[in-house]
């Protein structure tokens, strides 16, 4: 293949893959590259027929980033590929449109009723999906009355720092907490945010909803890495300022959490900058020791392999996806993000948490999505829900078990069986407990969850919320 050609790093994976091919059978369930990666090398190898670089760019289309292969830079060699292409060839309009859950998330909730008016009439709903490129199938989300960053609004959370000066912000024991809601809870399920809200408030959290912008992952997943980093950029300038004046920075979805904590500082540490910070010698590269990569202990220097980096030098380094953005302010932002459940968790170590629970009853499944998984912070939900009293959850599906659902992936047309061949193995599991409800973090293994099972679905924190307040019913989205 041509070196210049922009499939050439997409070819690159497919060839390491091959070679190795550990995930031929690993990943053969939960995964849509795998499958595809070695039928098409096989087919090349035993009847002569070339990868062409349309199956190259098919197959990069394939990748969700959700972060369960074993190897970090396969799944970002796919993904820098598709970048290329998409730098080379430009985006289809259906792909930018599914893509910006900011924008449509915003013209949505602004004209809400018009919105669910044209939505339910069948002829309307099925040329949006057209245009879109959804497949016909999938239902689109309800648009709420009003968007979360709305109702913070109203509610004054993002004038916190106005109300009070921030010395005394500073200064204050109460814990305080700049909440990232990220879009989907912020424009399609408020309640989740809302719900986000209220238990940190009655947890005795000074909570304040700073600027934000998409966190940049599902551009980032399309190949729109302009968007991806200028949003990227934003938010690190937003957060840090709230680190600066004593926030810590949380989230309640797990693939902004990801992204956060995982992606953004992704091979800093291999940065000249960081490298002269921890007092790295002229010809030596200090490699973190443990995984994940970048924790709080490794940024201040505690654990380090010393290698040459003269034999080095051209595989360690900051060349990902954020490595344009400062790689110290990478890591401070990864360093200082929590997911919202885990954050609760220490709270509930400390004796801190508030444990004035109401029973709620009923039969709960639990599902860790993926991006929670690869943030390497266990599971916080399972024993946060289990302070409740009278629930009853069990924790359903395994380390590679995964929804299917890939951000907005499986609502494409072209996607739609792939996300649902990859999500049965987990929603069979689910169908075994007979449960009456579901619970998971991830509100696009909700959307999947809700198209494939006739059960509400809710977030742990809506639960926890429900709980402060007493009493909680279950209620069907079918009803
Ligand atoms: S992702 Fe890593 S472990 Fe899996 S086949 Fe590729 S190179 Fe091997
Ligand atoms: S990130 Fe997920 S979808 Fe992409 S190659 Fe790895 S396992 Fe497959």
């Amino acid at each position: 293949m041509n070196p210049d050609a922009p499939e050439k790093r997409i070819r690159d994976a497919l060839d390491a893959c091959a070679d190795c091919d550990t995930c031929r059978f690993l990943m053969d369930e939960s995964c849509p590259v795998f499958p595809k990666l070695y039928g098409l090398y096989d087919r090349e190898r035993e009847e002569g027929c070339p990868v062409l670089a349309k199956d190259l760019r098919e197959l990069s289309d394939r990748c969700t980033l959700c972060g369960l292969c074993p190897c970090p830079n396969i799944r970002e060699d796919l993904i820098q590929g598709k970048t290329a292409v998409v730098r080379k060839k430009g985006m289809p309009l259906s792909i930018r449109l599914l893509a910006d859950v900011q924008r449509f998330g915003r013209w949505g909730t602004k004209m809400p009723k018009l919105y669910n008016r044209i939505l339910s009439i069948p002829f309307f709903a099925g040329l949006a999906k057209r245009i879109a490129g959804i497949h016909q199938d999938r239902s689109l989300p309800q648009m709420p009355a009003q968007s979360f960053f709305a109702w913070a609004q109203n509610q004054g959370l993002d004038r916190t720092i106005e109300l009070k000066s921030s010395g005394d912000l500073k200064s204050s024991e109460k814990p305080k907490a700049a909440y990232f809601a990220g879009c989907t809870a912020g424009y399609l399920f408020p309640e989740v945010a809302k719900a986000a809200v209220e238990v940190m408030l009655r947890n005795n959290i000074t909570v304040h909803v700073p600027p934000q912008q998409c966190c940049g992952m599902p551009t980032l997943l399309e190949g729109d890495d302009t968007t991806s980093l200028e949003w990227a950029g934003f938010n690190l300038d937003n957060l840090l300022k709230m680190i600066e004046s004593g926030f810590d920075i949380v989230c309640s979805c797990p693939t902004c959490g990801f992204l956060f904590t995982v992606l953004l500082s992704e091979k800093a540490a291999y940065s000249r900058d960081y490298q002269e910070s921890i007092g790295a010698g002229p010809d030596e590269i200090r490699v973190p020791g443990t995984s994940p990569a970048f924790s709080k202990e490794l940024s201040k220097g505690a654990a380090f392999i010393s290698l040459r980096k003269s034999l080095y030098r051209n595989i360690l380094k900051d060349d990902g996806f954020f490595s344009s953005l400062p790689p110290l302010a990478r890591m401070e932002l990864s360093t200082h993000v929590s997911d919202l459940g885990a954050y609760l968790d220490r709270l509930h170590r400390k004796g801190r948490l508030n444990t004035d629970f109401g029973p709620i009853q009923g039969r709960y499944v639990y599902f860790a999505p993926c991006h929670q998984r690869e943030q390497g912070i266990k599971s916080p939900y399972p024993n946060l829900l289990a302070q409740i009293p009278a629930l009853s959850v069990r924790s359903v599906g395994g380390s590679l078990d995964c929804c299917g659902m890939g951000g907005s992936l499986g609502l494409k047309k072209g996607f739609h069986r792939e996300s649902l061949r990859i999500g049965e193995p987990l929603i069979e599991k689910i169908r075994r407990t007979d449960p009456e409800a579901i619970i998971t973090d991830c509100l696009s293994c909700r959307l999947q969850f809700t198209h494939l099972l006739p059960l509400p679905v809710y977030h742990p924190l809506e639960l926890l919320f429900q709980s402060y307040t007493a009493f909680f019913e279950i209620s069907s989205p079918f009803d």
